[in-house]
């Protein structure tokens, strides 16, 4: 650790960006390893049983689709790795006005930068990912992450190397524009990737109302991002329904899908109208 910390300090760029590099690589590939497989272990092997009335299809994804997103996801924390290496020598070079003590600034801008970090990140998300549906773009960009048609808590990272690099410029950008404390950042990214494994995990985990609507509507359910694996062209959010709705790309059977994950009825005529919507979109 002393080593590195020596590294980091070194005045020489090169030096200093080697030790940069090896002070965030660990911490990059635990967050995906601990994170995707920690929701893996937990939901799909040691619950999987309590859970199965909550799976959203029949079929699991297969050892070798998961061995060939863990073994891409690996590219991808590279790819993170050396974005948070070009944003601490921002910082260093005084480009970023990242900070340590939160009482610097206080709690309430702590906690509203995590938001702004949250929110700013779930409207890059949404953007970027319908431009990389573009007929033009989805090829080359997007579709090893499809590849996963069933997906897998293992998916989370599972892009093509130019996915990567538009996921890993969002916070060199957000942080360019808005002073962030360094533990608002490391709140972020836990955030990110258990938002992202979780809403890869087969398993419909958000709390439902009794009437088979999802407890927290304007947050995206697994049943939601499940969909986009199932078909695309519809819920490119990643932690809010807000766009989708917005823009009027919310799945039309969202709702009934996510009630038969938790099991639960939908009222009829809602389903009815559902069904009528979604035969006039297929239209
Ligand atoms: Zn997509
Ligand atoms: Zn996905």
């Amino acid at each position: 650790m002393e080593a590195q910390a020596s590294l980091i300090e070194a005045a020489d760029p090169v030096t200093a960006a080697i030790g940069i590099f090896l002070h965030i690589l660990p911490n990059d590939l635990a967050r995906y390893v601990l994170g995707a497989g920690g929701v893996f272990l937990l939901v799909n092997v040691l619950f999987a049983g309590r859970l199965a009335g909550r799976k959203i299809r029949p079929s699991s994804p297969k050892a070798e689709q998961m061995k060939r997103e863990v073994v891409i996801s690996l590219r991808t924390t590279l790819i993170f790795t050396l974005s948070g290496v070009a944003t601490v020598l921002a910082a260093k070079a005084g480009w970023l006005a990242t900070y340590y003590v939160i009482a610097e600034r206080g709690w309430a801008y702590f906690a509203f930068t995590l938001a702004v970090l949250i929110v700013a990140h779930d409207a890059w998300f949404y953007w970027t990912h319908r431009l990389i549906h573009h007929p033009r773009l989805f090829r080359r960009v997007h579709r090893t992450h499809h590849k996963s048609h069933n997906p897998s808590p293992w998916t989370a990272y599972s892009f093509d190397v130019a996915e990567a690099a538009i996921n890993a410029a969002y916070l060199p950008l957000i942080l360019f524009l808005m002073p962030t404390s360094v533990q608002a950042i490391i709140l972020f990214l836990l955030h990110m990737i258990l938002r992202n494994a979780i809403g890869h995990c087969g398993y419909e985990l958000f709390p439902s109302r009794r009437d088979g609507r999802p407890l927290f509507d304007w947050m995206t359910t697994v049943t939601h991002h499940d969909l986009h694996h199932a078909q695309a062209g519809w819920n490119y959010g990643l932690y809010f329904t807000w766009w989708d709705r917005l823009m009027g790309t919310e799945h039309p059977l969202y709702h009934e899908k996510y009630a038969q994950a938790v099991r639960k009825p939908l009222d009829g005529s809602a389903v009815a109208a559902l069904g009528q919507q979604m035969s006039s979109a297929r239209a």
